[in-house]
């Protein structure tokens, strides 16, 4: 599998947020967001990787990318053995690009009753449907144009929502807002929240995340731009919290 970094850390997201977490990192996406802060795992081709041997000590043991599922899920066993963690997260780049590859590491992971994550930009609906047996969470992105750049389908979108609910998976969506975030863009991706929370949906959460400046992107949305899409957002749908990327508060990768 092509992967960049395989390692111990305290998730900085959405609903896990603080949970110690194995990360697995995958190499490739398939949009390209204004804000990415993980260039180096756009790419889907080969090249340098690395792999945590103690849980949170950074004494990485540098490989060559792609490596052996099995090298893969050795590393994650030994971090694991060596310290309980919450779950595994399975991220990157988007992981759901090796999909065939994905659901057959996801399905060793889980091996024992591990707790999969997937965090994904939920734009790749037929390759969520082959992992779904091994995932217990699923933390999607619903993307914004005006905030990200990217052109991603709303319906494309809804129909990746509608796959992971009706799975049974815990679900939450994550929405990144900016100083420039478009009201109706906006309106329209927490009314696809609300509508989808009903029967195996109810109680789906809705995190913003209000946009950690990297890249092409300078400035984050200031308090009361927070304030109000945090209101705009209680007005469509109740289930809405504002989190920004703690782990980048607090010094974590
Ligand atoms: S979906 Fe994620 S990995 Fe892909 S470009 Fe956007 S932020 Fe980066």
């Amino acid at each position: 599998m092509l992967v960049t970094e395989v390692f111990s850390a305290i998730q900085g997201e959405a609903a896990l947020v603080g949970e110690r977490q194995i990360f697995v990192r995958l190499a490739g996406c398939n949009i390209r967001c204004s804000y990415c802060d993980q260039p180096e795992a756009l790419e889907r081709r080969p090249g340098p990787c690395r792999i945590e041997r103690t849980p949170g000590r950074r004494d990485w043991q540098l490989l060559e990318s792609p490596l052996p599922i099995s090298t893969i899920a050795g590393a994650v066993d030994d971090l694991w053995e060596q310290l309980p963690h919450h779950s595994i997260s399975l991220t990157g780049g988007e992981p759901l690009m090796q999909a065939v590859r994905v659901a057959q590491l996801a399905e060793q992971l889980s091996a024992g009753g591990r707790a999969i994550m997937l965090e994904t930009n939920g734009t790749l609906v037929s390759a969520l449907e082959r992992i779904v047996p091994c995932l217990t969470y699923v933390s999607m992105d619903l993307k914004l144009a005006s905030v990200d750049g990217t052109r991603v389908a709303g319906d494309t979108q809804r129909r990746f929502l509608r796959t992971s609910i009706d799975a049974g998976l815990t679900t939450w969506v994550k929405i990144v807002i900016g100083p420039s975030t478009d009201g109706d863009q906006f309106d329209r991706a927490v009314s696809l929240v609300a509508e989808m929370a009903h029967g195996p949906g109810a109680g789906l959460e809705l995190f913003l995340q209000p946009v950690t400046p990297f890249g092409a992107v300078h400035s984050a949305p200031n308090p009361e731009q927070v304030l109000a899409l945090h209101e705009r957002a209680l007005r469509i749908y109740p289930r809405v919290r504002v989190v920004p990327q703690t782990h980048k508060a607090i010094g974590q990768l």
